[in-house]
Order: structure tokens, then sequence, then C-alpha cells
């Protein structure tokens, strides 16, 4: 068994201990809690695949809740994206809940705590009440509002509530231990002042509650079963804990933080606030850019859910943090659009192909392939004439024996079409090659059963005919960022690592079954790689994303 496999069942683990010691199976239920902050990324689909995949696994709800306590970064927009992001990744949530619909009982919970000497309004600065939080080898000290009596917290409290002061100027702490080894323990902050209009609840609040008192009271609400969350968190769990203390009665559930790794990605960086970065400094033209390791970005790449869906259970889910090769993520699409993708040919690198014995004016439609590995993919027609483009690449003057392309003197196939043999080639002042001449055997079409269509050639060759190729804006995706780890380096910013050269685009020909085609079409251009059609797609134009080559180099990886 693989380290993955084994991390994969750590949860698993847990919530079969729960059941085996008599927790209900009917009680199970779980959440997937995003802070609408920012679209979701590759990183959020592992802990998106983990919950709602216990969810089908245990046959339990699972919530999609917004932990949206903190209005200045939060917006509609980014609550919208996630939910369609979810929804295209295949899972169906129970709920859509929020944490703003507890803001309400939160509020008369940390009234309860007051009045119970567990919380107290503290009017000092933040940068005072961090001096006096001490370091985890030394104690940190109290507050000297720590005192104040039930009423006057109760009074400040609801006065802070009523917008009676500025943001700052007091806060709500818990009350627990300012000696605490655990630096969260040591009186946390519960509640800050902020006079910013919430995406749901617009002015009714100007106080809200801090993730901490939010999280694991949500989760008791909902009766969440089991509340899993990344890794730095773990040290919360004691907080997370004694906030439920508070709150619980024991005849209901009582949710439980359990913790696993979050997942990185070599060559891209997977927070919110880099993101935003990104997309704020117009490094890339928005959250779903193709480039981005957004799910709407690898969406618009042509990335499909299955293929994310398998991606994140491949890597499963870690106990400790470890950096995922981005190839992986590739061969996961790979494998999955060489199953669908439809087969069609576009020259992205033009060279301009004659066969002089070809009758001038005419055309023809070849029967040509959808998908060899799909039975039921059936054909579809291309069009044949005496001027087509073929790769600059595929042709050589002169060349060794193992270049199974064309060279002056000798024969490939074209794709669909018929053998050729390569005459001369015309250069221009520069000596690049603008022309070459071919002639064609007209007994060795393709499927026509003759002994001339059975002969062997070692070269196939794509192609388009130039008269009816249509010519199309071609976006071609290179990493983001030219360091396996941008994020990580201690003395320089992610930034400084951006590729200069993550977007190319060109003008490539393809073939004319395409103009059909419609926005997320996903096409394999043969011996190239996938695309699909982008948004940006007008009638006029057609563009097409690059979503990944064919070359497999993470099996490559593997074999070394
Ligand atoms: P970010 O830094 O990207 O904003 P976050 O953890 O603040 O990440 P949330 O919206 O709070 O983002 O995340 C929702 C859930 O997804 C949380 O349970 C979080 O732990 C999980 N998650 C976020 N990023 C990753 C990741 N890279 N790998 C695994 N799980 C993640
Ligand atoms: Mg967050």
């Amino acid at each position: 068994m693989s380290e993955e496999e084994k991390s994969l069942n750590f949860i698993e683990h847990i919530i079969e201990d729960d059941l085996s010691s008599g927790f209900p199976k009917d009680k199970l239920r779980f959440r997937f809690p995003p802070e609408p902050n920012g679209y979701l990324h590759i990183g959020h689909a592992s802990s998106i695949c983990l919950n709602f995949g216990l969810g089908l696994r245990y046959n339990s709800p699972v919530n999609l809740r917004f932990d949206d306590t903190n209005p200045a970064k939060e917006e509609q927009e980014y609550v919208d994206a996630i939910k369609r992001d979810v929804d295209w990744l295949g899972f169906s949530w129970d709920a859509e809940v929020y944490a703003s619909d507890y803001f309400q009982q939160l509020y008369d919970w940390a009234v309860e705590l007051i009045k119970n000497g567990k919380a107290y309004v503290d009017s000092q600065s933040a940068e005072v009440i961090a001096t006096q939080k001490g370091t985890p080898t030394q104690d940190g000290e109290n507050s000297p509002f720590r005192d104040r009596t039930v009423e006057e917290n109760l009074a400040l409290f609801s006065e802070m509530k009523e917008g009676k002061y500025k943001e700052g100027e007091h806060v709500l702490r818990a009350k627990i231990d300012m000696t605490s080894s655990n630096m969260l323990m040591r009186d946390p902050l519960m509640y800050r002042i902020l006079h910013k209009p919430h995406h749901r609840t617009n002015t009714d609040w100007c106080i809200y509650p801090m993730y901490d008192w939010t999280h694991g009271e949500s989760d008791y609400l909902e009766q969440v079963s089991h509340s899993f969350c990344t890794l730095e968190f773990a040290m919360h769990r004691e907080l997370y804990d004694w906030f439920l203390d508070q709150v619980t009665v024991d005849t209901k559930v009582r949710p439980k933080q359990r913790e696993f790794a979050r997942r990185n990605f070599s060559h891209t960086v997977v927070s919110k606030r880099k993101l935003l970065q990104l997309v704020e400094e117009e490094v890339v033209t928005g959250w779903d850019d193709p480039r981005m390791p957004t799910i709407s970005g690898l969406r618009r790449k042509g990335y499909t859910a299955n293929a994310i869906r398998n991606f994140a259970n491949t890597i499963g889910i870690a106990k400790r943090e470890n950096v995922v090769d981005v190839s992986l993520l590739e061969f996961s699409i790979r494998e999955d659009l060489n199953k669908i993708a439809p087969r069609v040919m576009a020259v992205l690198n033009p060279v301009k192909l004659v066969i002089t014995n070809y009758p001038d004016g005419e055309e023809e439609w070849l029967d040509a392939e959808n998908n060899p590995g799909d039975d039921n993919a059936g054909y579809r027609k291309v069009p044949f004439s005496k001027e087509l483009y073929i790769e600059k690449e595929d042709f050589k003057e002169e060349a060794n024996k193992k270049f199974f392309r064309l060279k002056l003197g000798g024969e490939v196939r074209l794709k669909n079409g018929y053998i050729i043999k390569a005459e001369s080639c015309t250069k221009d002042a520069e000596g690049n090659i603008i022309e070459i001449q071919c002639t064609y055997d007209p007994k060795s079409k393709s499927g026509s059963g003759t002994e001339e269509s059975l002969r062997k050639v070692k070269g196939t060759l794509h192609w388009v005919s130039i008269k009816h190729a249509i010519a199309s804006e071609v976006r071609l995706y290179d990493r983001l960022f030219n360091d396996e780890t941008p994020d990580q380096h201690k003395d320089k910013d992610f930034m400084e690592f951006v590729n200069p050269e993550s977007l190319k685009v060109i003008t490539g020909f393809v073939e004319p079954s395409l103009k059909t085609a419609k926005v997320e079409d996903i096409f394999q251009f043969q011996r190239i790689g996938y695309f699909n059609i982008d948004k940006d797609s007008t009638a006029e134009k057609l563009v097409f994303n690059k979503t990944v080559g064919l070359r497999d180099t993470w099996a490559k990886l593997q074999q070394k």
C-alpha cells in the first residue's frame, strides 16, 4: 500500500472508529466550508472531494457552508462562483448555509458567555493586546479590563452592536487562560467592530464574530458530526472544543474537528489572497484565466470535472504537507480526454504543400474517423484539394532514417487521404522553406480497399486543405510560474517568479467541421494535443485554448 493510500484511509478510520464505538450512522453529517473571498482552486477540490465523497460513501448529507464573517473581503460574486464550481464538479449539497445565518444566535450565546463570566470586553488597542499575549515560552499577562463586571460587559457589548464605537475601540474576548501553553487559548478574540456592509446582512451588524467562535458553533447548529479542516487549524482544536463546551447540550451531536494536510502544487500558488493579487495586478485576465489553478480556470482550459475528481482521489488526503507535481493533473486530463475527445485535424505552424499531379480546382470529401477508440463515434467528412498546409516541422529537405515524416524523395501518408512523395521545395531569400511540391498516388486513398491503399509507409501526417481551413486564434499556455515552489522562498516574493511567456497566441488552421463547434467543446488536434473552444469565440473567429499536449511526461517521470 502506498503512503497516499494509507493516508487516504486515516479520515475514514476516524469515522469507522466512531461508528464502531456506537455513533449512529444516520447522524453522520459533513460540510464544505469555503470563505467567499475568492474562487475555488485545485486545493479546494481535495476538500470538496473529501467531504462530498464521504457523503456519498456513507449516504450522509453534506452542507455547503459559506464562512462569511469578514465583510471586508467577501462578495456575492464569489458565492455564485463557488456554487457554480461545486455543482460543475458534480456534487450536490444538502443545505446551502451561511455563517451569517447564525449571527443572532452567536450574539445571544456571546451574551450568555458574558453572563457566565466567560467573556469580557477589552478596550485596548490590537497592538497592546498583542504584546500582552506573551510567547510560547513566556506567559501572557491579563488585560486590565479582564475583570470588568458582568453588567459593564453586557452594556458595552450591546453598545458595540448598536454601532456606538469606532473600529478597534473595543473587542469581545473569551476569558480563558493567559498562561496556557496554547497561545490560541490566551483570551482569544470573539468579536471585532467592523463598520462594513455585509453581502448578505447588509448593515444589520457592525460587530462580526471571529473564525474560531463561528466555525465550531456553526458546525454544532448544523449538527455536523465531523468537521475536517487543514492542518494549520490543529492548534485551534482546543479552542474549538472550549467554545463547544460553553454551548453544547448532551442530547445533541457534538461536532469533532480533525485535520488533514493542505495541498500544494508545483509551479503554481493556491491561496486565494495570492490568486487575487494575480487578478488585480492583471498578470492574468481574471479568476477564470486558463492559466489559473482555479476550478473555473481549469474548466475554461478544457479540464473535465471527471479528471479533476480523479486527480483529487488519486492524490488522496495526506497527514503531512508535500508538493504535488502538476504533471499528475495533466496525466488525469489526458487520460479522460483520450477517451472522449473527437479527433480533428489542425495545423498550427503551417507550410504550404502543393500536389502537382492533383487536378486544379478539384476537391473531394474524405471519410475521417471521429474517435478510433470509440466505435460509436462515427465518421465525418474532411475536404482534400491540391493545396494543403502541413506543419513546418513535418518536413525536412534531408533527414536520417529516424525521421518518419516528409523529406525530399520520401513518402508519407496524409491522414485519411493519400500517399504523397516530396519532389522539391521552394525557399524565400532567407532560405526558409515556403512551399513543398509533392506528387500523390491516386490509388492510395485510405479505406478505398485497393492494394495501394493498404501499402504501409512509415509516417502519417495531419494536414488541412488551405481553401477550406478556418483560420483561428489558438492560445498556447505554459506554466504561470517558472519556479517549482514560487511561494515558498523566504527572501523572494512569489510574484518574482511569474513566467512572462505563459501565454502565446498564434493563428492555427483547423478543418471546416469545427465551424459548428460550441464553447467548451473539446477536441484532439491529432498529433498535437487537446484543445477546446474558448468563450471569447465569435461568429467571425474561433478561439481555442490548449488544454494539454499529447505527450505523457508524467508517465515518463514514473519510469525513471
Ligand atoms: P486560501 O488560503 O486559499 O484562502 P482557505 O483555507 O482560507 O484557503 P477556505 O475557503 O477557508 O480557504 O477553504 C475551504 C476549505 O477548503 C477549508 O476546509 C480548507 O481547509 C480547504 N482547503 C483550502 N485550501 C486547500 C488546499 N490547498 N488543500 C486542501 N484543502 C484546502
Ligand atoms: Mg481562509
